[in-house]
């Protein structure tokens, strides 16, 4: 049984032209929410279709497509090579504009362990520890993500049923518990830099992901989060 959700509404809403590095530009329909469970200042960017005002049309439309984004500030802000949020995030926004739906900007650094923690993490993984040991090693669990403020976001926005944007099959499984109708998975590109090909080989290897990352060395081939399903069988 789906948990009852405590009820957020919206706040505020405004529009805002974005901009990004690389020259691409789209206008967002901004959300602000009262009642988030966790009382952070997560954020709902209404692309495409859903920048303007929801009219009735728009509310037939097609389930939304929405991507559920964690706040990565040295990824998102500065473009950190670690990891591939920044790339990621600018794809979504793309392919959410061109069909219409949501970004959910969710201020859970770190996977939901803070900033400060994710960069001493860094640091073990400098010293050979990979991203989950290394978040185990600090006291916390392997990802402290909990999706229910972006479950109560997509009820404040009327969206029962979306197309979830992601390869974490964790966030539909939340999702999915916590009352939204997943009717489609969508997957993401792979964004692979000279330095975040090991963070992304972990993330498939071991949290399920379902990503294509080239492994170099002998017997190099494609690894999939598949091969975690196919390890434990
Ligand atoms: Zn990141």
């Amino acid at each position: 049984m789906p948990r009852i959700l405590p009820a957020a509404t919206i706040r505020t809403q405004l529009v805002l032209p974005l901009r990004f590095a690389d020259g691409y530009a789209t206008t967002a329909r901004v959300f602000t929410f009262d009642g988030l469970a966790d009382g952070l200042e997560h954020l709902a960017f209404g692309l495409g279709d859903r920048a303007g005002p929801f009219t009735p049309e728009v509310r037939r439309a097609m389930p939304p497509l929405v991507r559920p984004h964690s706040e990565c500030l040295t990824g998102d802000v500065f473009g950190s090579q670690r990891c591939d949020c920044g790339p990621q995030m600018r794809e979504a926004v793309e392919r959410i504009a061109d069909v219409g739906g949501f970004l959910l900007y969710l201020r859970q650094e770190g996977r939901g362990i803070g900033l400060y923690a994710k960069l001493d993490a860094y640091a073990l993984q400098d010293g050979g520890l990979d991203t989950y040991q290394a978040n185990v090693a600090l006291g916390y669990t392997e990802d402290d993500r909990d999706y229910t403020a972006a479950a109560q976001m997509l009820q404040a926005l009327g969206l029962a049923r979306v197309a979830l944007l992601s390869n974490n099959p964790d966030k539909a499984v939340q999702l999915g518990r916590l009352g939204v109708i997943v009717t489609e998975r969508v997957r993401t590109g792979v964004h692979l830099s000279a330095t975040n090909g090991r963070y992304l080989a972990t993330k498939a290897r071991h949290g399920a992901h379902t990503l294509d990352v080239p492994l170099s060395g002998p017997g190099a081939r494609r690894l999939t989060g598949d091969d975690r399903a196919a390890e434990r069988a």
